[in-house]
């Protein structure tokens, strides 16, 4: 069975930049891409806010180039995806594809979360052409346009009102007839004069030549359901996320969502040697920027775990 000092599941910033970090510290990291190689930003069009790119980088140009700069330190970067662990005894063993197993003395659980999505097939047909699932990151292209968030939660008002400072016009769409958002964020999307939400609606389907330019809703009355033709430039899920943390739930304290509990302010599990980084243990910011950065304190951490084995 193959053994590693520091084996990190998951290719998105925070594996990549926690490879970068193990690589150069000699820890000859073996990184698992797992099943979306670069993650999230890979789906995502250009990326504006990484610090250090003064033009937008595409998102899977970025991280191809993240790929490259752990390579160079060292990182053995394979292709594969963890189906199942065992963390009852170190080292700790991981097995790859549902056949191989192998074992390390450190673990960096880097696997990232995924953006809820409603299921339809007009998502995938417009995704990167008016489908998106974060408001951060695409929000700037609909500048003076008109969008729809669907959700009624914290993220979709939140995704809203941070819209309604670019885009001319946002409709919330809303399935139930009132919103499940704390107090505070129903007041900011009830106060914004361009916000306006479309109670008891769901989205049906997409239509557009290229992009999208608009959506089929239905609305639910007590005499049933009618359709609604709304015409938009973009739709924003935010309907929430799920943490790609299953295999690792046996093992490790997750909240109730399945977010990754660490010690506050570091990347550390309770189980010594066995750290998480990134979206998988991140609820609040989910940034390219902080799950980096939690990467890179995940391989510090494992580095000083070693250093004292
Ligand atoms: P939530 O689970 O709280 O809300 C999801 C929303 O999406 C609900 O309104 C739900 O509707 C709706 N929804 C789910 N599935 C569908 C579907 N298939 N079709 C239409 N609508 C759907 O998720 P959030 O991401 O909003 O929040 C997650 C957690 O993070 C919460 O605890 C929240 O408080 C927290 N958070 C806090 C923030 C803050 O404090 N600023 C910001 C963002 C998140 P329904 O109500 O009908 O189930």
């Amino acid at each position: 069975m193959e053994h590693f000092k520091c084996l990190i599941i998951g290719s998105g910033p925070a594996g990549y930049t926690a490879a970068i970090y193990a690589g150069r510290a000699n820890l000859a990291p073996v990184l698992y891409a797992g099943m979306q190689p670069g993650g999230q930003l890979t789906i995502t069009t250009d990326i504006e806010n990484f610090p250090g790119q003064p033009e937008p980088v595409n998102g899977f140009e970025l991280m191809e180039r993240m790929r490259l700069q752990a390579q160079r330190y060292g990182a053995d970067i394979r292709s594969g995806n963890v189906t199942a662990v065992d963390f009852s005894r170190r080292p700790y063993t991981v097995t790859v594809d549902g056949t191989d197993t192998v074992e390390a003395d450190t673990v960096i659980i880097a696997t990232g979360a995924s953006a809820k999505y409603l299921g339809l097939p007009d998502e995938q047909k417009y995704a990167g052409a008016g489908v998106s699932a974060c408001a951060t990151c695409d929000g700037f292209f609909y500048r003076k346009k008109t969008v729809a968030v669907v959700g009624g939660g914290d993220s979709a008002c939140e995704e809203a009102s941070y819209l309604s400072h670019l885009a001319s016009k946002v409709y919330l769409v809303v399935r139930k007839p009132h919103l499940r958002a704390s107090q505070i964020m129903q007041q900011r999307v009830t106060s914004a004069p361009n916000i306006e939400i479309l109670y008891q609606h769901e989205v049906r389907g997409l239509y557009g030549e290229k992009f999208v330019e608009g959506a089929r809703l239905v609305r639910h009355t007590p005499r049933g359901d009618v359709d609604v033709d709304l015409p938009i430039d973009g739709l924003f899920l935010a309907i929430g996320h799920h943490p790609n943390t299953e295999v690792f739930r046996p093992w490790l304290p997750t909240d109730e969502a399945g977010y990754l509990l660490t010690t506050p302010g570091t990347p550390r599990t309770k189980l010594p040697g066995i750290f998480a980084a990134g979206d998988a243990a991140d609820p609040h910011y989910r940034q390219a920027v902080t799950a980096a950065a939690s990467g890179c304190q995940a391989a510090i951490e494992a580095e000083r775990y070693l250093a004292g084995m």
